[in-house]
């Protein structure tokens, strides 16, 4: 197949997955406007989205073996395709079967796919990292503007409740130097409520 940019790279330890572009936010930070690229990639810019064959050809190439984790992560949000990226995850796991699969999420996967999708990563997906990213819904809707609108910070909170019983490793986390320093304790104890780990990024 052609280039339409790097779907797997290597970042750290770990194999990363980039299968989509789209995402519902435009954070103040992203990294997406000041970089075209991370760790062993030269685009993280697809040109297209490859499709779920395409994504099994590209993964064949790699040696699961040599990497920590896969993770989902990319320059998008990655359950923007949460069917694809689960179908990728499961035939991950029939190559390696000892590979651990994360994602990094911005937590909105249920308002992007209007349903209740934590159910969807049971026994597949061993960690999911959901940026919080603010302390409450206004804080949030002005650093990340997301097209949710103001409920989207609850939705992240309902999220990470019911990921936590699904999911055995769930972390929140939020981006050092981009909030009042004043609000990384209300964050870390917004996280230790829930009983998830907490993580300045
Ligand atoms: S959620 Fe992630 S990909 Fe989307 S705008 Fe924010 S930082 Fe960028």
């Amino acid at each position: 197949m052609e280039y339409i940019g790097d779907v797997f790279y290597e970042y750290g330890g770990g194999l990363y997955a980039n299968l989509t572009n789209k995402c519902p936010c435009r954070c103040e930070f992203c990294i997406r406007d000041m970089v075209g690229a991370l760790g062993g990639a030269d685009s993280l810019w697809l040109r297209r989205e490859p499709t779920l064959e395409e994504i099994k050809e590209l993964l064949g190439e790699w040696n699961l073996n040599e990497f920590d984790e896969l993770v989902f992560c990319g320059y998008g949000e990655p359950t923007e395709r949460l069917e694809d990226l689960l179908a990728t995850a499961r035939y991950a796991k029939s190559l390696s079967p000892a590979l651990r699969v994360r994602i990094n999420t911005n937590g909105l996967s249920d308002l992007i796919n209007k349903r209740d999708t934590t159910e969807d990563l049971r026994g597949i997906i061993d960690a999911v990292s959901i940026s919080l990213n603010a302390k409450g819904p206004e804080e949030y809707l002005a650093l990340c503007h997301p097209r949710f609108g103001i409920d989207s910070f609850d939705a992240i909170i309902d999220y990470t409740r019911r990921v936590k019983e699904v999911v055995p490793d769930v972390t929140m986390s939020i981006v050092g130097g981009t909030i009042p320093r004043q609000d990384e304790r209300p964050c870390r104890e917004i996280a230790e409520s829930l009983g998830v780990k907490f993580r300045i990024r």
